[in-house]
């Protein structure tokens, strides 16, 4: 008769297991907004990683499907990694599916700079951080986007995220 008594024994530690560990919630390391603006070059990459700022600062582009926000849906806000100006709402966005966090609108016409961008020989608007001028992204018409039409094609790695109080 021992073996039943090992079992029960046991399911308590098993059942610890098996169950989901929750969502490791993703705020922004630091918010930066409060400091003044880098000067120069030297000064961004003291803020930024390297990746940051490889996309922020020299408009680089993150491999698709590897920014933790592009499967995330808090609610909160986005905001400039490099400077913290609030850029999009949670509200906003939508799975895409092309591999970068996506919005249909900004949080506020002021707080993005669109501009045409012709490099890699395709017409494109690119999406930059009105505040601090740094690269975020392009913004596409193609009507993913509802109910706007527009699809904000946004670098996970140009943004911080804070989470609704
Ligand atoms: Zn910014």
């Amino acid at each position: 008769m021992r073996f039943p008594v090992i079992i029960l024994l046991l399911l308590p530690v098993l059942g610890c297991g098996s169950g989901k560990t929750p969502a490791k919630p993703i705020t922004m390391k630091e918010d930066q907004s409060h400091l003044p603006m880098p000067a120069d070059d030297a000064g961004w990459k003291q803020r930024l990683t390297e990746e940051e700022y490889r996309v922020l600062r020299l408009k680089g582009t993150e491999r698709p499907f590897t920014s933790e926000f592009e499967q995330f849906w808090d609610s909160g806000t986005y905001v400039c990694k490099g400077c913290g100006s609030e850029l999009f709402s949670s509200e906003t966005k939508f799975d895409a599916g092309c591999g970068w966090p996506s919005f249909y609108q900004a949080m506020d016409k002021s707080k993005v700079k669109e501009i045409t961008d012709n490099s890699h020989n395709m017409i494109r608007t690119e999406v930059v951080c009105a505040k601090c001028g740094g690269h975020l992204g392009h913004v596409f018409n193609d009507g993913y986007g509802q109910p706007t039409g527009l699809r904000y094609c946004i670098n996970g790695v140009s943004l911080g995220f804070k989470k609704k109080q």
